[in-house]
């Protein structure tokens, strides 16, 4: 019989009324109760981490989390972790990088209705996490509306309906059908050895463009002492270079070793630099393309990446590898 940790750390999916909203209340042992004990055939070892709504976790409990599963996954065939919705995708990204090509699935589920709710995808979406979780496939997944998604390639896409995420410019990894899991793919990892990394910086920025906006920001941001900063730039990742001039500010940013990364506010295909004016110019000012990662994965990576160096080279050098499958390049 497969072994297999679930870890609650709160959510939709563990949530009931109270006097602000809906608030994460119930323990994994009232969980285990919602799911029926004769739901799965896996032995099911409950741990509770934390009662969250995921938009108040934050990058130490990434740390804390993947240490956690570091120390048990000599011990089990599979961990699942509950997790809210809102910030999963930013959980299983930074978990991909901190976990790098883990022997066992790790699998994170949530819901968009609470358990026991009429309707409910939560208990649906446990069991096909704790499918996936016995498959005996190493990574780290989403699970989710009978789908599973890399977890570096998974978005929150839909804020009410059940298909709440999307596997983002990579095809899903399985699916579930009357036979059960179908799993799409096998993984072609760059290395087989297992790591865990989880040194981290937060100290970076994302900037969404809009059309006006004034460059002088990024000095902002360097005179507080930022390390990192993602620029959401338009369609194929273009920024300004006549008024309101952002190419000058990569440039000397980037000549002061802070990495600039550029890529795309389109959520689907992608970034090219090398397209037009505006994306070429961003290169030759030293900015660092992101290619298709999602913007979750890039915050994670850039966070990840400046927990190991804070040098600009191998920021650059880190982001041109695909580490685990987050990112291919056209
Ligand atoms: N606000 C909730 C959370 O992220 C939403 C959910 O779980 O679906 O914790």
């Amino acid at each position: 019989m497969k072994k297999i940790l679930m870890i609650n750390t709160g959510g939709t999916f563990s949530s009931r009324p109270g006097p602000h909203g809906l608030t994460p209340q119930m323990s994994s042992e009232e969980i285990l109760g919602h799911l029926g004990k004769g739901s799965t055939d896996v032995q099911l070892d409950l741990e509770d981490y934390c009662s969250l709504d995921s938009a108040n976790i934050r990058p130490e409990d990434w740390c804390r989390l993947s240490l956690r599963i570091g120390e048990v996954i000599a011990v089990y065939d599979g961990v699942v972790l509950i997790h809210g919705t809102d910030t999963l995708a930013y959980t299983a990204s930074m978990l991909s990088f901190m976990l790098q090509n883990p022997p066992i699935p790790i699998v994170l589920t949530g819901s968009q209705l609470p358990l026991g709710a009429p309707m409910s995808d939560a208990a649906d979406n446990c069991l096909c996490a704790i499918e996936m979780a016995s498959s005996g496939m190493g990574g780290v997944f989403v699970a989710f509306n009978r789908k599973i998604m890399l977890g570096c390639r998974t978005s929150k896409v839909r804020t009410i309906s059940f298909n709440a995420f999307e596997s983002i410019n990579y095809p899903n990894v399985g699916e579930f059908n009357a036979f059960g899991l179908q799993l799409n793919i096998r993984h072609d990892f760059v290395s087989p050895f297992f790591r865990i990394q989880t040194d981290y910086s937060d100290r970076i920025a994302v900037l969404k463009l809009f059309p006006g906006m004034d460059p002088d920001i990024f000095r902002f941001l360097q005179e507080h002492g930022y390390e990192g900063i993602y620029i959401e730039g338009f369609g194929l990742g273009g920024v300004p270079f006549l008024k309101g001039d952002f190419t000058a500010e990569i440039r000397r940013a980037s000549e002061a070793g802070l990495p600039i990364l550029v890529g795309s506010q389109c959520r689907y295909e992608g970034s090219n630099l090398r397209i037009y004016e505006t994306g070429q110019r961003i290169l030759e000012c030293g900015g660092i393309p992101v290619h298709n990662m999602t913007q979750e994965a890039v915050v994670t990576k850039l966070m990840w990446c400046l927990g190991q160096t804070k040098k600009r080279e191998d920021i650059l050098r880190l982001f041109q590898q695909n580490l685990v499958q987050e990112v291919s390049f056209l």
